[in-house]
């Protein structure tokens, strides 16, 4: 039987940190199939576009001009300087969505993961990291996007990102897609359930109780 209380909460923010190429992407989707209660932000980065990216879907792509006038207008909840890019969430996708209860799943390194939890101390922090430094290089190699110099500055940064794991509340090894989407969902749902979250709890337990 359904839950007549369960939409009666506030949303919240799920973060997703990791080093580049530890599979974060991949969570991330399968964390979005088949759940109509969180959705993703879509972060504004001056990076240039990669094949296979559309502008508006994986990021919002901007000049520095652009990013700029977003910093002067208050636009980003937080924002940071990645791999000497500028990436950003915009309060436009996570504001309305939380205040109408629902989830909002962000895609975001541990300087910005950090800025969040100083705004909002509610979010969820969930770290995944790779089974191995060589199975992560391995990882980076196999998209063969990146040069052998952009490789090992991603490899550099991700050892600076891994040593952030213990300012996240969960923390995930990736050595099994699957097994580790099961589990983000499960931190998922858990978080769902706390009770500063669920708004309409006093209300029905006054039906219960009086
Ligand atoms: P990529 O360029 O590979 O898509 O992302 C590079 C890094 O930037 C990833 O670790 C990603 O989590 C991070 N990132 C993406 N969007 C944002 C954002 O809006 N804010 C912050 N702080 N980091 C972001």
């Amino acid at each position: 039987m359904a839950d007549p209380i369960q939409l009666q909460r506030r949303g919240l923010l799920y973060v997703l940190s990791s080093p580049s190429g530890a599979g974060k992407s991949t969570i991330a989707r399968m964390l979005l199939e088949g759940d109509s209660e969180i959705s993703l932000s879509v972060s504004a980065t001056t990076r240039p576009i990669r094949d296979g990216e559309t502008d508006g879907e994986h990021y919002h792509f901007v000049d520095n001009d652009e990013f700029d006038r977003l910093v002067a207008d208050d636009a980003f909840l937080e924002w940071a300087h990645v791999f000497d890019r500028r990436y950003g969430t915009l309060k436009s996708q996570v504001t309305r969505k939380l205040d109408d209860g629902r989830d909002v799943l962000l895609d975001i390194d541990w300087q910005g993961t950090q800025q969040l939890k100083q705004v909002d101390p509610d979010i969820v922090r969930v770290f995944i990291l790779p089974p191995s430094m060589d199975e992560l290089e391995r990882r980076l190699r196999g998209r063969g996007t990146d040069s052998d110099e952009v490789i090992a500055g991603r490899m550099e940064r991700a050892a600076a990102e891994i040593s952030h794991w213990a300012e996240y509340d969960y923390v995930l090894v990736n050595d099994d897609a699957d097994v580790c989407a099961e589990r983000a969902k499960g931190i998922l749902q858990s978080e769902r359930l706390r009770r500063n979250r669920r708004t309409g709890l006093v209300d029905f337990v006054r039906t219960l109780i009086g």
